[in-house]
């Protein structure tokens, strides 16, 4: 694996690898690497991809320092894991690198309504980060597939729009890979690295909450699913942000099961000062 600190460097690089039939998989990560990551890593590999992975730890769309301040980073550790995922080069640029004149200055991108729910609404400014940082990689990288996860729901329709947005024709292609899970269900993410043992055991109730809005569709209103889904988060001692139903395909917000529409449930709640995020297609 070669690793590139430079995005002049990795340019004239991956400049060399286009037009010898190499499709660049491009995997944007903020690095505290776990089998998720890898899962993205080996998509890019199994189909064949000349596999890039970035890690990039983005301040701009961190919307509480503290949050950015304890973001866990396992350099070495990712490292080792890249390279025995098949990994071919690793990005790690620093923040000067990514904004040269600063990340302050930047033109928003128009997320409409993804942007006023949700993560949008509780984390403001955190898509416009996402928008931001993924715009510059890919104008670095041009892939011509990106590999994001379902674990980050929103971010992915996110992203779709954004790809939109810039209207290129020629990709990159999408490719949005299932959520990797632990045993006891908790879906994998480098903030899981934060929560104490004790927290770390109750924290697999998240998913239990989402398994059971999905058993529950044809038994119950989601409203009082909803309510028996907070009322066991508080139980437990996290702090529920929001325990949502929402169109898969436009994550507009619906009252109640709808087996008309593809559905997606989805869960934001805090353990201590540890904000989780996840989420299930429920039909
Ligand atoms: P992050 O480093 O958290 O910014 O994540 C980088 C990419 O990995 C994003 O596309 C995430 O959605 C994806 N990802 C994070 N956790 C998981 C997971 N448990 N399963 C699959 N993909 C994941």
């Amino acid at each position: 694996m070669v690793i590139f600190k430079k995005a002049h460097d990795i340019k004239v690089y991956l400049d060399t690898k286009k037009g010898k039939n190499d499709h660049i998989g491009f995997i944007p990560t903020m690095g505290a690497l776990h089998a998720g990551h890898v899962s993205l890593i080996r998509a890019a590999v199994d189909n064949g991809d000349f596999v890039v992975c970035s890690i990039f730890v983005n301040p701009s769309q961190f919307n509480e320092k503290s949050d950015f301040d304890k973001y866990p980073v396992t350099q070495e550790a990712d490292i080792r894991m890249l390279i025995d995922a098949g990994c071919d080069v690793l990005f790690m640029p620093s923040t000067d690198e990514v904004y040269p004149g600063g990340y302050e200055k930047h033109t928003p991108v128009d997320f409409g309504y993804l942007d006023t729910i949700l993560e949008g609404a509780l984390r403001p400014g955190h898509f416009q980060g996402v928008g931001q940082v993924v715009g510059l990689l890919l104008d670095i990288i041009s892939p011509e597939r990106l590999y994001l996860g379902q674990k980050d729901y929103q971010q992915c329709l996110v992203i779709k729009k954004l790809l939109d947005e810039r209207g290129n024709a020629e990709g990159p292609e999408l490719i949005i890979c299932p959520t990797k899970r632990e045993e006891d269900g908790l879906a994998m993410s480098s903030r899981n690295a934060r929560l104490t043992e004790p927290q770390r055991a109750l924290a697999a109730v998240i998913y239990q909450c989402l398994v059971s809005i999905q058993s529950k569709q044809h038994l119950d209103r989601f409203q009082l699913v909803c309510k028996e889904c907070i009322d066991l988060l508080e139980k437990k001692g996290l702090k529920p942000e929001y325990v949502s139903l929402a169109d898969a395909e436009t994550l507009e917000i619906i009252e109640d099961y709808d087996p008309s529409r593809k559905m997606v449930a989805l869960i934001a709640a805090r353990i201590g000062d540890v904000r989780l995020i996840d989420n299930l297609v429920i039909n």
